[in-house]
Formats: structure tokens, C-alpha cells, sequence
């Protein structure tokens, strides 16, 4: 039986930056406790690592009383850096550069008088983090169902969050067209996760069984699951080697592996090495 991994696999960018900024952190920091702000990445053993280099992961700036606060790379609501300064905590921002400037764009949309529409999910920490950056308010959207009641407008400013699939954003400029004489859109997608979807999609195509890797709280990782699965309905998602089940593999040749942004490449490994095992026993 053959394994093929994704090229892709393993983590993006943005995530390989903050988790070695994270890591500096823990080298070079002296003074109180270091911690992020929800989990640095949405994935449970790279938190547990984490923990282990004493990073922990808190909910809320009011749970923080001193010490270093790691902004994640989807970024935070455009008050919270101000309010972690005036707590006098150190505040090392590890959003992703990609996600910064979906904040600014939302700004600037905003400051030009546009009625700003934001393509995403409403309640994923990046786009709460995008909205906050609008003060005249912002709509969300996942679908152009969800603008169904928009009434008409002078001008619309589109931006998407970083990992929407760019049919998804299509749908949403298409309906968008008929809604206002003037449309800006500013296509914030991250490459990094249109070209993983769709060397997943193609490694789908060429498989007989897909094996998705990730946390089961990640989003993207669900997407690309949802995407896998799409093509090939013998697709399942794990997050380590021992959700591994023999029977999935009964009768495959090809067995294609990927993952989210945020599953590391020793994650990976392992579950690479468990199919092997489980198929050669
Ligand atoms: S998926 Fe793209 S935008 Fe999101 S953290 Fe990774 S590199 Fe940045």
C-alpha cells in the first residue's frame, strides 16, 4: 500500500511564526508568566507543548494579572492590545501579516464610506477580530443567504476572512453585484490555505481512502475534511495515530494523508508510521 502526504501538509506561515515567537518567549522571558490569548494555534498537542515551556493559554486579558500576553496569529478584537498595554503587560503580537492587513483593509473600506461585508464565519475569532476593526459597523456573511435582507447601498467593500474558500467569497461578490452600483473587493484569502485545499482536493481525486489531520476544534482543517470528503467519501479526520481504525483501510492501495494549518509535522509522522503499522500487521 502506498502513502501520499500532501506537500502542503504540516504548518502555514503565519503559524510557524507564532509558535517561534512563543518560543522565544519562553527562552528570553524573566519576569511573570507568559500566555496566549485561547490556545496559540487550534491544536491540543502543540498547546501541551506549550504548557511544558510554562505558556498557557487564558480566555480573557481580566484572567492575566502580569507577565507576557502572545497575541495568536488570527489575531484579537482592535481594543484588546490597548487594554493588555494599559494593564502594563507586555504584549508580543504574533498575528499572521496576512491577517493584519485584512484589519487595515477593513479600516480603510470603512473609512471610505463603503458599507463593509465581511465573508466568514461569524463566530471565528479572526473575523470578531476583522469586525472590531469597523467602528459604522460591519455584516458578516458566510453565504449571500445570510445578506438575503441587506437593503440596497451606494457602494459595498468586501473582504474575506483569510481562510474562506474563494468560491464561498465568488458567491458573495456575485450576489453583491446586484445590491450596489459600486463594489470593492479586496481578495484577503491566504494562498496558504486555497493552495492546501486544493492539493488536498487533487490528492482526494487519487486516493482510495483520505486521512485528515487536525484538531478537531480547528475550522480549517474541518473545511479541508469537508472538502476531502466532497470527492472522496472514504475521508475521515483525526487528530493523533490512535483514532486510527484498520478497517478504514480494507482493500485500499493509495492512502493519501494532509492537514490543517495548525497540525505539526510530528503529528504528522506519527500517524504516518500508525498506517503503516496497522497495514502491515
Ligand atoms: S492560514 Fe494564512 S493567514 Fe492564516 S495564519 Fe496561516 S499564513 Fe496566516
Amino acid at each position: 500500500m502506498e502513502i501520499l502526504i500532501a506537500k502542503s501538509s504540516g504548518f502555514c506561515f503565519g503559524v510557524k511564526r507564532a509558535i517561534n515567537i512563543a518560543d522565544r518567549c519562553s527562552k528570553e522571558s524573566k519576569n511573570g508568566g507568559i500566555y496566549t490569548l485561547g490556545p496559540i494555534i487550534h491544536n491540543p498537542q502543540v498547546v501541551k507543548r506549550l504548557e511544558e515551556s510554562n505558556i498557557f493559554a487564558k480566555s480573557s486579558i481580566d484572567h492575566i494579572e502580569s507577565g507576557t500576553v502572545i497575541i495568536r496569529s488570527h489575531g484579537v478584537k482592535y481594543d484588546v492590545i490597548n487594554e493588555a498595554k494599559a494593564k502594563g503587560l507586555n504584549v508580543v503580537d504574533a498575528t499572521c501579516p496576512f491577517v493584519k492587513k485584512a484589519q487595515e483593509l477593513v479600516s480603510h473600506l470603512s473609512e471610505e464610506g463603503y458599507s463593509v461585508i465581511v465573508a466568514g464565519e461569524k463566530d471565528h475569532p479572526e473575523v470578531k477580530g476583522l469586525v472590531s476593526y469597523c467602528p459604522t459597523g460591519v455584516l458578516v456573511a458566510d453565504s449571500p443567504d445570510a445578506l438575503a435582507e441587506m437593503p440596497r447601498k451606494k457602494k459595498i467593500g468586501i473582504i474575506a476572512q483569510t481562510t474562506l474558500p474563494v468560491e464561498r467569497l465568488e458567491d458573495i461578490v456575485s450576489f453583491c453585484l446586484g445590491k450596489a452600483p459600486e463594489i470593492k473587493v479586496y481578495n484577503t484569502i491566504c494562498n496558504a490555505t486555497s493552495i492546501r485545499q486544493k492539493e488536498s482536493a487533487d490528492l482526494a481525486r487519487a486516493v482510495d481512502v483520505m486521512i485528515v489531520v487536525g484538531g478537531s476544534n480547528s475550522a480549517n482543517t474541518r473545511r479541508l475534511a469537508d472538502i476531502c470528503r466532497s470527492i472522496k467519501p472514504a475521508t475521515y479526520q483525526i487528530e493523533v495515530a490512535s483514532e486510527l481504525d484498520s478497517s478504514w483501510f480494507n482493500g485500499a492501495e493509495r492512502v493519501g494523508v494532509t492537514s490543517g494549518a495548525s497540525t505539526p509535522d510530528w503529528v504528522i509522522s506519527e500517524v504516518v508510521e500508525a498506517i503503516e503499522a496497522l497495514c502491515t500487521k
